[in-house]
């Protein structure tokens, strides 16, 4: 199929007018200005007045939860095969909103596994997932009731061992309190610096990478001397946190949806009052971490929690324009999701449109660099291509 007439953002910036990408089977095998297919004559995607795009990367997603208003409660009133289900349809519903890989930071019981491994077999349609396991947290720490939950060193390394045993990509370790677990707050931290670096290199040793929920200054810091890669939420930052994260190269996935969608619904009366409260409380200094980090040019990676309150699976890529509204630019915005994110998640043939890459492709109406809502809203998405084959958007 060669794509032609349209626009490109190929995952880092906008091609020249006049380019066009040639994708045979599962791989874009060339992009070149339209004068190099002059004797082509298999067929062709006319994308005049369209954008095609590297298919969205969402680095923070949770498949196990809905986006109900209380998740946690939804998913204990479901037995295990109803949960299992429920990720296979949030995975493709995700894949429909025009995201072609996902990281998912803390599963429930390894089920998610399957359908990482199900989808990549070809057994059913769906993103690339590369999926943490279960979390791990200290004893009453942020997410206890779908950790693993482990304290001191040992025990942390144990807990490490057991997620790569079974199967993990990666391993996510709960640095500080957060805002969807009744009784603690975002601001502590929760593990030691011990304790963290500890789980941190175990799961350097196994080659996996690491994240770390990490919304207070203290765990911040004590994550980033770890030697995390990505800091997810990253929301009580300061200078020395910022200074830090510059040195050591740290990625950030802000997951403004997460917080945003809990504001928008506060008044639903469905979402559990300390969710919106500690929403409320957190909500301005998310945004000036995320401001001041994007300012001093760091690394961050598209994320949204989807599958928290009211933030769901398939409208990822409103974090797009949550991204956009605080400060960047739509092609840093659109970078953040495409090439920055399989960057951060280790996918090197994904995230970019060049020669040889995965034909993960988002065709989008209108200009995206411009207009970020192209992109952003899915209502303006024309076609999402899987290795190659479309996927019928909803
Ligand atoms: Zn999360």
């Amino acid at each position: 199929m060669l794509f032609r007439g349209g626009r490109i953002f190929d995952g880092r910036e906008s091609l020249a007018e006049g380019f066009a990408v040639l994708v045979e089977g599962a791989r874009i095998v060339r992009v070149a200005p339209e004068a190099a297919f002059a004797g082509y004559a298999g067929p062709v995607t006319d994308t005049a007045g369209c954008t095609l795009l590297p298919g969205l990367v969402d680095c923070h997603v949770h498949l196990c939860y809905t986006g109900s208003a209380d998740p946690r409660g939804t998913m204990q009133k479901m037995g295990t095969g109803q949960i299992v289900l429920t990720m296979l349809a949030n995975a493709q519903k995700t894949l429909a909103g025009g995201v072609t890989a996902v990281r998912d930071c803390g599963g429930k019981d390894h089920l998610e596994f399957a359908v990482r491994d199900a989808i990549a077999q070809g057994a059913f349609r769906g993103p690339t997932i590369r999926a943490a396991g279960r979390m791990i947290c200290m004893t009453g720490g942020h997410g206890n009731t779908l950790a693993r939950v482990a304290d001191g060193c040992d025990e942390v390394v144990k807990a490490v061992r057991e997620q790569v045993h079974a199967g993990c990509d990666l391993v996510k370790i709960m640095a500080t309190g957060g805002v969807m677990t009744p009784g603690v707050d975002p601001r502590d931290a929760h593990y030691s610096a011990a304790e963290i670096t500890a789980g941190v290199h175990e799961a350097k040793r196994f080659r996996r990478k690491t994240a770390s929920h990490a919304q207070g200054t203290q765990g911040i810091l004590n994550a980033v001397r770890a030697g995390i890669d990505s800091i997810e939420h990253g929301i009580f930052m300061d200078e020395q946190c910022l200074e830090e994260m510059l040195e050591a190269g740290t990625f950030l996935v802000p997951t403004i949806a997460a917080v945003q969608n809990i504001l928008r619904n506060a008044d639903s009366g469905a979402i559990p009052p300390y969710a919106v409260e500690k929403s409320r409380a957190v909500a301005e200094r998310h945004r000036e971490s995320f401001r001041m980090f994007h300012r001093a040019g760091g690394r961050i990676a598209m994320g949204t929690d989807a599958g928290t309150p009211f933030n769901r699976h398939g409208e990822n890529a409103q974090e797009l324009a949550f991204m956009v509204d605080w400060g960047m630019t739509p092609p840093e915005a659109l970078t953040a999701a495409t090439s920055r994110g399989a960057e951060l998640m280790g996918l090197d043939d994904r995230g970019v449109i060049a020669d040889g890459m995965a034909a993960d492709l988002l065709l989008v109406r209108g200009n995206p660099m411009e207009e970020v809502a192209a992109a952003a809203d899915p209502s303006n998405h024309i076609a999402v291509y899987k290795n190659g084959t479309v996927f019928a958007p909803h």
